[in-house]
């Protein structure tokens, strides 16, 4: 088992929003339902996700490269390096889609890194509509240096 530490998520926090296209609608809905809870946070998507949340919702998210051209990516290395403490993924569970790797690879790095996530919409509005959501959070993440530490480097 890997060491790990006590971190503190801040109390805006930083939600990366991404849906596969058969979900985008969902999501959208989903953040109108919910766009008082999102507000005072710092949106993330991924390229189209973004666009679309943008152009209907008229709030300003932070938009990375399109999910099958590395946006997946772009937001797993986020959330390594720390800028991404929420994930909203809707996910398509009955399309295969050509970057699944990268999909698996996503859900991975949030299970390492123990950032909130939901991919179905009645997870998602547990998720915002928690206390955590409105104060600052502390939670357990890998510490890096004993794991260095523990490989003798
Ligand atoms: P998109 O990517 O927002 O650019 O459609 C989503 C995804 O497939 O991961």
């Amino acid at each position: 088992m890997i060491q790990q530490k006590t971190k503190q998520m801040p109390l805006h926090k930083r939600i990366a929003l991404i849906a596969h296209d058969n979900r985008k609608e969902e999501l959208l809905n989903w953040c109108q339902t919910h766009l008082q809870h999102l507000q005072g946070h710092q949106l993330y998507a991924t390229g189209t996700t973004g666009k679309v949340l943008e152009k209907a919702l008229n709030v300003e998210v932070n938009k990375l490269i399109s999910g099958p051209l590395g946006g997946d990516q772009q937001i797993g290395a986020r959330i390594t390096e720390g800028l991404i403490d929420v994930m909203i993924f809707f996910w398509d569970p009955f399309e295969p889609m050509p970057h699944d790797p990268d999909v698996k690879a996503l859900l991975r790095v949030a299970a390492v890194w123990n950032i909130p996530v939901a991919c179905s919409r009645a997870s998602a509005d547990f998720l915002i509509t928690s206390p955590f959501m409105r104060e600052s959070y502390e939670y357990r993440v890998p510490d890096y240096e004993a794991y260095l530490a523990a490989r003798g480097v």
